[in-house]
């Protein structure tokens, strides 16, 4: 027996060549313009980063308990409750959000279950449904990556058990408006469907005054997946939060004792400074980036506006695939990613604009130099 035949079917079922792809040829790069990055350009606030350093000379060092530090929690939980107008069932304070969409699908799926989502998706999703047994069950958004709610409608069948929302999306930036969640709500309800909703960049939210239009408003079978990693830049922290149905929770929070155990003491300790932080500087330099990128390219490219998250999701020039163009924009120095990377299609490409501006101009200027 080879050493590759201890692989299991489950990790085999995952293809993660794509992205590898491109973080092998930007190794290759002396210093790239990189419009790839899934995270933001600014570091963890300095208040934020003496909340950890305390945190960690005072001694909380240790396990937490399972659910996450009593403290944040309940900060998570008036906040929640403030926004959604009403009581939130139970909080988990989890290893980012990636820790909780896994314990939300380890306590939900079972074999079959399928699990309905829009293209483009965040990697994640499809693997994680995978590896939990579930079945992916994918609605195309294109062109200007709108959720319809009659296509959704069309794929449920009686194995459907979860809804996945993203807004704002990565990749496209694009958010869901009060409509499109009402849609999305009304039939979850008529199907019975948990939704789960990844709202985790919800503070990078460009035109919405009355702010974030989340399915948790008006449907309380939904899990909300907020986190610190994008709010803060705190990627490397490991902190984010699960909220809904206390049954579903309680599960989540099970799987957690025997798995994660629970998110960095000091940083849930750090986490609860960063809530009190306003963003508002950050938020508005994004959005000034976000004009620049796509006033830009719509030069050249078709461009969907972002309303939201740090990425636009701009079409590739005709009679090219994604994958060509990102190879041709690499040789030019350009990091971008292939939406192949995110979707069934390989006809877009995400562009972070979370660079500094001089890189965001000379990126969008060799981008269209190309076309
Ligand atoms: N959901 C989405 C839509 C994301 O873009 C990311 C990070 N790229 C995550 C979840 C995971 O974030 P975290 O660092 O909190 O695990």
């Amino acid at each position: 027996m080879n050493v590759a035949d201890y692989i299991s079917h489950r990790a085999r079922a995952i293809d993660a060549s794509g992205i590898r792809k491109v973080f092998d040829l930007a190794a290759q790069l002396k210093d790239p313009i990189n419009l790839s990055i899934g995270l933001p350009d600014f570091d963890v606030p300095d208040a934020v980063k003496d909340a950890a350093c305390d945190a960690i000379r005072r001694g909380d060092n240790r396990y937490t308990q399972t659910q996450g530090i009593a403290p944040l929690r309940n900060k998570v939980r008036e906040r929640l409750t403030q926004e959604l107008g009403r009581e939130v069932g139970e909080i988990v304070i989890t290893g980012g959000v990636s820790g909780g969409l896994l314990l939300a699908l380890l306590a939900t799926v079972n074999a079959g279950d399928e699990v309905i989502f829009p293209d483009p998706y965040f990697v994640a999703y499809k693997h994680l449904v995978t590896m939990t047994g579930g079945k992916p069950v994918i609605i195309d958004t294109y062109p200007d990556f709108r959720l319809r709610i009659e296509r959704v409608a069309k794929a449920i069948t009686p194995k459907s058990k979860i809804l996945i929302l993203n807004s704002p999306s990565n990749p496209t930036g694009v958010v869901m408006t009060e409509q499109e969640v009402g849609a999305a709500v009304e039939l979850a309800r008529k199907h019975n469907l948990l939704i789960l909703s990844d709202e985790i960049y919800e503070p990078f939210l460009y035109d919405m005054p009355r702010g974030l239009p989340t399915p948790a408003k008006g449907y309380d079978r939904t899990v909300i997946l907020r986190g610190f990693s994008k709010s803060h830049a705190m990627t490397g922290w490991r902190v984010g939060y699960a909220a809904g149905p206390e049954p579903i929770i309680t599960e989540m929070i099970k799987l957690q004792q025997y798995t994660f155990v629970c998110a960095p003491a000091p940083f849930q300790y750090a986490s609860m400074r960063a809530m009190d932080l306003p963003m508002h500087d950050a938020v508005a330099a994004y959005r000034r980036k976000r004009d620049i990128v796509c006033s830009r390219l719509s030069r050249k490219f078709e461009v969907v506006q972002p309303q939201g998250a740090f990425y636009c999701f701009p079409a590739a020039p005709r009679g090219t695939t994604a994958s060509d163009f990102c190879a041709k924009a690499i040789e030019h120095n350009v990091l971008t990613i292939p939406g192949g990377v995110f979707s069934e299609r390989d006809t877009h490409f995400r562009v972070s604009y979370a660079t500094t501006d001089e890189k965001l101009a000379q990126g969008c200027e060799i981008l269209c130099g190309l076309v």
